[in-house]
């Protein structure tokens, strides 16, 4: 196999399975699209030693540092197909090209798919968030919304009030329980029931929203949860059994971030229901640690000496 491992995605997770490759000296590809997830975002919060860094600096920082290691190659682009060929991986490329490893680790992130309201794509990552301890400093002291969009949506909207005072939007979907409306009073979140048509302003900036029956309502950032999707089809067509998430799936994997094909390693948004940056970053080093013990977990022992030999 000219390669011990392919990783596909080299992003927080890709690029941190591959490192522990490259300390072990071993032959690692990493083939990248190059589209993180976070890189509507003009600046990455709480990584650490990496806090206010533009998401593409942190991952030219990390790529460099691992190119400089000489078992490491990468090409940028697209990763096809992949299938089980010759007890190891291969793995297609946009160009026509096949590369070929012994291990496989997925490391190829989610794709956000936004609730279909006007104004939503084009404030992503700036004013429409997902994550308030991401970038909801930012936008503190001013007033925020939560636009439900899953069951989720009343927990979140419960956590608002540390960044802002917070109107949650029900959007006619996902009415908050009797316990979660207490929990909502308790947190002085304000439930408004007419949902939101438009956001308005110079985007990427906000200034308000738009109701259905035409209130106007001023907001400078509304929090959602997007439903995710996996992005590609690598996983489905390996076979790796995916689970569903609170918001969408994710490969199912062990404590060695193995999915349910041997050989075949996962990380990051991908593998994991709970996702940030960090967590990313961490379950790529399993995931690499993981692939790196098995390779030598199966490695045959060496011939026991003969006595001529001695
Ligand atoms: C708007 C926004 C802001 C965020 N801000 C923060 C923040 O401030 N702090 C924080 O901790 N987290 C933040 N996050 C979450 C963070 O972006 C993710 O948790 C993190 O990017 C996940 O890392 P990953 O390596 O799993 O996937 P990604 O970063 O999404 O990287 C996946 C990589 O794989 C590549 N890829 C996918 N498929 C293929 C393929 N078939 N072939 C080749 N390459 C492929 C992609 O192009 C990409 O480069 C934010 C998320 C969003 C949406």
């Amino acid at each position: 196999m000219p390669y011990d491992a392919i990783v596909v995605g080299g992003s927080y997770a890709g690029l941190s399975a591959a490192m522990q490759f490259a300390r072990a000296r071993r032959r690692v590809l990493v083939i990248d699209a190059g589209l993180p997830r976070n890189r509507f975002a003009a600046a990455g919060h709480g990584f650490f030693g990496q806090d206010g860094k533009p998401p593409y600096a942190i991952l030219e920082d990390a790529t460099r540092q691992l190119l400089a290691y000489p078992t490491v190659a990468l090409v940028r682009g697209e990763a096809r197909t992949a299938r089980q060929a010759d007890g190891g991986f291969a793995v297609a490329l946009a160009a026509g090209r096949e590369e070929r490893a012994a291990r496989l680790v997925l490391a190829t992130g989610i794709v956000d798919e936004l609730p279909p309201i006007p104004g939503m794509q084009e404030r992503w990552g700036v004013t429409v968030l997902h994550c308030s301890f991401c970038h909801g400093y930012e936008v503190g002291d001013r007033q925020l919304g939560v636009l439900a969009n899953h069951p989720l949506s009343a927990h979140q909207a419960a956590l608002i009030p540390d960044w802002g005072p917070t109107t949650y939007f029900t959007q006619g979907v996902f009415e908050p329980d009797a316990e979660q409306a207490a929990r909502l009073a308790a947190r002085g979140v304000r439930i408004e029931r007419t949902p939101i048509v438009e956001l308005l302003g110079d985007a990427p900036a906000l200034d308000a929203v738009r109701l259905g029956d035409g209130r106007v309502v001023p907001l400078a950032a509304v929090f959602t949860a997007p439903t995710t999707h996996l992005a590609g089809t690598l996983a489905e067509e390996l076979g790796c059994v995916v689970e569903e998430g609170p918001v969408g799936p994710y490969i199912k994997v062990d404590d060695r971030n193995q999915t349910t094909v041997p050989g075949v390693f996962a990380a990051g948004d991908a593998a994991r229901p709970m996702q940030n940056a960090t967590m990313a970053s961490a379950a790529g080093v399993m995931a690499g640690l993981g692939a790196y013990q098995s390779l030598v977990a199966e490695a045959a022992p060496p011939a026991p000496a003969t006595a001529d030999a001695a």
